[in-house]
């Protein structure tokens, strides 16, 4: 039998989403209670985080996606919730 530890949050339990630039470890937490998105450019080193439009509007569409969600769940108040699921980094 084989067990697995998993860590299980709500949605509404996020505060943000880190970027971290792999070029210069650069960290940014976008504020899912901040208008502004994801930037396409690195602030710190000026590194092209996404490579082009295509991903860098997967990463907004993350974000917005997060954002509806919880507003929908405020206003709409669903009789289902969204949770996310992590596997436990620590019994790895
Ligand atoms: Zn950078």
């Amino acid at each position: 039998m084989t067990a697995e530890r998993l860590l299980i949050f709500d949605v509404a339990d996020l505060r943000g989403i880190r970027v971290e630039c792999k070029k210069c470890q650069a960290q940014i937490t976008i504020r899912l209670d901040q208008t502004p998105g994801i930037k396409a450019v690195c602030p710190s080193c000026n590194a092209e985080w996404f490579g082009g439009q295509g991903a860098h509007d997967a990463a907004l569409g993350l974000t917005n996606a997060i954002k509806l969600w919880l507003k929908y769940e405020r206003e709409k108040k669903p009789d289902a919730t969204l949770r996310l699921e992590f596997s436990d980094p620590t019994r790895q």
